[in-house]
């Protein structure tokens, strides 16, 4: 059990979480449950932003929305002085209903729908990340409509991606997102861009080399090969980029076999190496952007299920069941994830058994931890899950007609509701009436 944040073990022995005793979360809300840790949060967009402050002159913090975006999130996020990432027409929407400020926001997405550049010129966003030259194009016709002048930095494949433990150095071209280093569409559109200037304001660039990155490394060698190509460009077009946005990707502690490096290791890592390219280029230090995710919300995050059926299957294992899974946390089935589990209710008890934990989603695959080691767990224990505030309720479906489980942010002993559970109207909310609907 690893705990983080305002997370502890009571009197009860039970876990609690912004100081509130989450068995009782458990009672008043129901399961599953998403709980986040307010304070937690608040500090990570802070440390970010003070670690930025004082290790690089000019930059800026943007989260990334996909990981976890509401209403009650873009307000937090807006209130902690970040920019916002948005990669959809439905994220743009939900950052202005929440009076998130429309040019401090930061629109991506390989494959843009011209609905959705309409809205985003329309509203006012600060910035679009421009994937294709085809994008380029298509943003020059449209912005001409709207009367609109974006500011746009080019999406690069720097040819260095990392995941975890690996990276890879491979000049490689096989992404959907992106220009490449030497495609001829590069050039093509950095051109077209220069020459349109009365219509885009280009800035600069942007590379984003993977997710859930303990190294350190890798990142040093994308700032490298963005310099070179940004000094490649002013030599060949006498364009000088005044941003570089270098993206996410920041790890985080899932078990205790994980160790990512902290905010502030990672932030000035990057701060130096952005330093230290431009001095040996001679190059102008451009305005900085790092665009965290994982790293804002993960750790914040838990989730709260309540033990159903426990099925021994002698000599083989033990099911332990409960009352959400897949539809709430696709991870483990989607790419392997894995978590760090407890029993909410016995928190202070010393780990007896092995289980496996299983979902409640009509599909084999549906296992929220192979192997997870708990106290002996009886049904109608509190089962939590641990840092799953990024990527979970983002991700999150109906399927069985599950009803969503509500998000609650918590902070000095009180919980409020950000999202509130759905319920079996909502589930049919979007079907048209049938022949004998009641
Ligand atoms: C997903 C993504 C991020 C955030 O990544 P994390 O791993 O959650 O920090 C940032 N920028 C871009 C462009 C992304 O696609």
């Amino acid at each position: 059990m690893i705990l983080t944040g305002t997370m502890r073990i009571n009197d009860k022995q039970h876990l609690e979480i912004g100081g509130c005793d989450t068995v009782e979360l458990a009672e008043e809300f129901g399961t599953p449950l998403y709980i986040m840790d307010e304070e937690m949060i608040r500090e990570n967009c802070r440390r970010y932003k003070e670690a930025l402050e004082s290790s690089y002159p000019l930059g800026e913090i943007l989260y990334a929305g996909k990981a976890f975006l509401i209403t009650a999130m873009a307000a937090l996020i807006n209130e902690e002085g970040l920019g916002l990432d948005v990669v959809s027409g439905g994220e743009i929407f939900t950052a202005i209903k929440a009076g998130f400020p429309p040019d401090h926001l930061c629109f991506h997405g390989n494959n843009k729908s011209r609905e959705e550049i309409i809205f985003a010129l329309e509203s006012g966003v600060g910035r679009i990340v421009v994937d294709s030259l085809s994008e380029l194009e298509e943003l020059l016709s449209l912005s001409s409509e709207v009367k609109k002048r974006p500011t746009i930095l080019l999406r690069i494949k720097p040819g260095v991606e990392a995941h975890t433990h690996d990276y890879i150095q491979t000049g490689q071209e096989d992404s959907k997102f992106g220009f490449g280093l030497q495609n001829e569409d590069t050039w093509k559109a950095i051109n077209l861009a220069i020459q349109e200037k009365e219509k885009v304001n280009l800035v600069g660039f942007h590379c984003h080399i993977g997710s859930q990155i303990f190294q350190t490394e890798p990142f040093a060698l994308a700032v490298d090969v963005m310099f070179a190509f940004m000094a490649e460009v002013r030599e060949k077009t006498g364009f000088t980029a005044s941003q570089l946005d270098m993206g996410g990707g920041l790890g985080i502690r899932y078990t205790k076999e994980d160790t990512p490096p902290s905010i502030e290791t990672f932030v000035e890592y990057i701060s130096f190496a952005v330093k230290n390219a431009a001095l040996k280029r001679d190059f102008p230090l451009p305005q900085l952007l790092l665009e965290p995710g994982r790293s804002i919300i993960g750790e914040a995050g838990i989730t709260l299920y309540r033990v159903g059926v426990i099925k021994d299957i002698p000599g083989i294992r033990r099911y332990v069941a409960v009352d959400g899974g897949m539809a709430d946390n696709i991870r483990p089935a989607l790419y392997q994830a894995v978590y760090d589990a407890a029993l909410a209710n016995k928190a202070g008890e010393e780990p007896a058994m092995k289980a496996t934990i299983a979902g409640k989603a009509c599909e084999s695959g549906d296992i929220l931890i192979q192997e997870a080691f708990l106290p002996p767990v009886k049904k109608d224990d509190i089962l939590v899950l641990f840092a799953t505030g990024a990527y979970c309720y983002a991700m999150a479906c109906n399927y069985n007609r599950n009803p969503r489980p509500a998000v609650l942010f918590v902070r000095d002993g009180r919980a409020r509701i950000v999202a509130r559970r759905e319920t079996y109207e909502d589930l049919v909310h979007l079907d048209q009436p049938c022949r004998n609907c009641i």
